[in-house]
């Protein structure tokens, strides 16, 4: 298993923890509750930083979740061009690869976008 500094924002990315602690999750439910997802608690268990910054404040996150959903259409899409004359076979996997992975692009999207915003804080530290 690749062992990834604590301090990092691929850290915080990879295990979908607060940005400033590195400690709190960021979502509440697992991946897979596909209704509620993306829910989110108002601010950190554990530094109290604001999860919910502005209103519309993950809409920004489609600008990073865009060119994810991209290289996971493209990685589903290679072993595909091998077999040639099975279109719809190829649109099917394609389409679901894209329903299965959504829920974790989605997730990583947004944890990438509060990370622009939002820096470590030592102070966190364990
Ligand atoms: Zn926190």
């Amino acid at each position: 298993m690749i062992c990834i500094n604590n301090k990092t924002k691929l850290y915080s990315v990879l295990k979908l923890k607060c940005p400033k602690c590195h400690q709190g999750n960021l979502f509440i439910n697992n991946a897979w509750n596909y209704h509620n997802t993306l829910a989110m608690p108002d601010k950190c268990f554990v530094c109290r930083q604001d999860f919910k910054i502005e209103p519309g404040f993950y809409s920004g996150a489609l600008w990073v979740t865009y060119p994810i959903v991209l290289i996971v259409v493209f990685l589903s899409l290679f072993p595909l061009i091998f077999i040639p004359d099975y279109y719809l076979m190829v649109f099917l996997v394609m389409l679901l690869v894209v329903l299965v992975t959504q829920p974790f692009v989605m997730r990583y999207g947004r944890a990438i976008w509060i990370n622009i915003f939002i820096h470590y804080d030592i102070g966190y530290e364990q």
